[in-house]
């Protein structure tokens, strides 16, 4: 099997899981990894990321040009990575509805309040809002991708790289968690509790 195959393959397998794990709905998201020889592999525009088949990941050159059907409309955002990360070979992008919420609510993450994440994502940083689908995204990413391997995009999702596009999934299913302990952690600190004036009483009525 050649290894064009095995990313396409790779790609149909991790648009399934995301939407089975809940990370995007419909057509939402998008993913991408680099060929080598400034070719690319991208998901098509439009389609359910859950339902892609083997042949839909579209070939691209570094313009997002391809000979048939049209690349992902986040392809501006994919290209300004590529080239401020050589060191990177894959992106996805997705609407995890935790860190959406952060990135929504005008917060970034600290990736220091869990053991799991202190080291390997101490910051999630926010990128300052922008239209899906406009080069203003890939602007908006531009303070951060050289420090961070994963961004919150302002009122839109999450986008993260890695070496692999499994990789690249896995952080964002990270960030993802962490979002998730972080909300849950400050709910738990906010549990407040009977004093013991009123425990008191409690216990002389009765
Ligand atoms: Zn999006």
């Amino acid at each position: 099997m050649s290894n064009l195959v095995v990313l396409r393959r790779e790609m149909v397998e991790i648009g399934r899981l995301l939407e089975t794990k809940g990370l995007i709905v419909a057509a939402e998201g998008n993913m991408s990894v680099r060929l080598g020889g400034h070719c690319f592999l991208v998901t098509p525009a439009g389609k359910c990321k859950g339902e892609l088949k083997v042949q839909d990941p579209l070939e691209v050159d570094s313009q997002g040009r391809c000979s048939a059907g049209r690349p992902t409309s986040e392809w501006p955002l994919h290209q300004e990575i590529y080239r401020m990360r050589p060191d990177i070979r894959a992106i996805c992008h997705a609407h995890p509805p935790w860190a959406t919420a952060f990135a929504t609510a005008g917060r970034d993450l600290d990736g220091q309040l869990l053991t799991e994440t202190a080291q390997v994502l101490p910051r999630v940083p926010l990128a300052v809002r922008s239209l899906p689908g406009t080069p203003e995204v890939a602007r908006s990413i531009q303070p951060h991708i050289k420090d961070h391997d994963a961004i919150l995009l302002a009122n839109h999702g999450v986008v993260s790289v890695g070496n692999t596009l499994k990789g690249a999934f896995e952080l964002l299913q990270t960030v993802e968690r962490l979002a998730q302990v972080t909300l849950l952690s400050e709910m738990a600190a906010g549990r407040c509790g009977l004093d013991q004036g009123m425990l008191k009483e409690l216990v002389d009525r009765s």
